[in-house]
């Protein structure tokens, strides 16, 4: 068990469970990239930790960019998402892999895609970390998807609390009081 700011939080994804199934999405995006020259775009804050592993798994050549929005305050969704650092890369005729930590509602890749396609690019696929299927409210298509857990609010592996415990290995779910 751990605490972070009022809030308890117990083991649930521990980091060898992490990494196999880094290394099992990254097979997957081998096969299909292979011989391709994708874009893939970080999601910043909360995919930082998943890109930096998935990267070092893969065996094409990606270019590695950065993008930022925001749509969570405190352990619930706004609905809106708000760029805060855009994709300043040309990406027209690319194929672009957009890394995620998480899909909960989907709100912040389902408005993202659009954007994607606005800038030109060939094909866009979703790679995300984690899903929590059940909290789905958008028709969003999740190309790649390494874990899908249930509807439990987490931290550790680079997703956070408040902006508290994105550097835990390992992945803890909140213990309800
Ligand atoms: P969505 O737009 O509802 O799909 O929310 C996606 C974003 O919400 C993710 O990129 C995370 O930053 C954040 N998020 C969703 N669920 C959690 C959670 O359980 N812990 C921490 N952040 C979360």
């Amino acid at each position: 068990m751990i605490k972070i700011l009022d809030r308890y939080f117990e083991l649930s994804y521990p980091q060898e469970v992490i990494q196999e199934k880094v290394k099992a999405i990254a097979a997957r995006l081998n096969e299909d990239y292979q011989d391709k020259n994708p874009v893939m775009v970080c999601i910043l804050n909360g995919a930082f930790m998943f890109a930096a592993d998935l990267v070092r798994e893969l065996t094409f050549q990606p270019e590695v960019l950065f993008a930022k929005f925001s749509s969570y305050e405190g352990m619930t969704t706004t609905g809106k998402v708000r760029e805060l650092i855009g994709v300043n890369a040309n990406i027209q005729a690319r194929d672009v892999i957009v890394v995620e930590d998480i899909v909960d509602t989907g709100t912040t890749m389902y408005n993202l895609l659009p954007q994607f396609f606005a800038k030109g690019a060939k094909t866009v696929k979703i790679c995300t970390f984690l899903q929590k299927p059940e909290c789905l409210t958008v028709p969003l298509k999740v190309d790649y998807c390494a874990m899908e857990i249930p509807n439990a609010f987490i931290v550790g592996y680079g997703l956070d609390y408040n902006g508290m415990g994105r550097n835990y290995r390992d992945i803890y779910t909140v213990v309800e009081e």
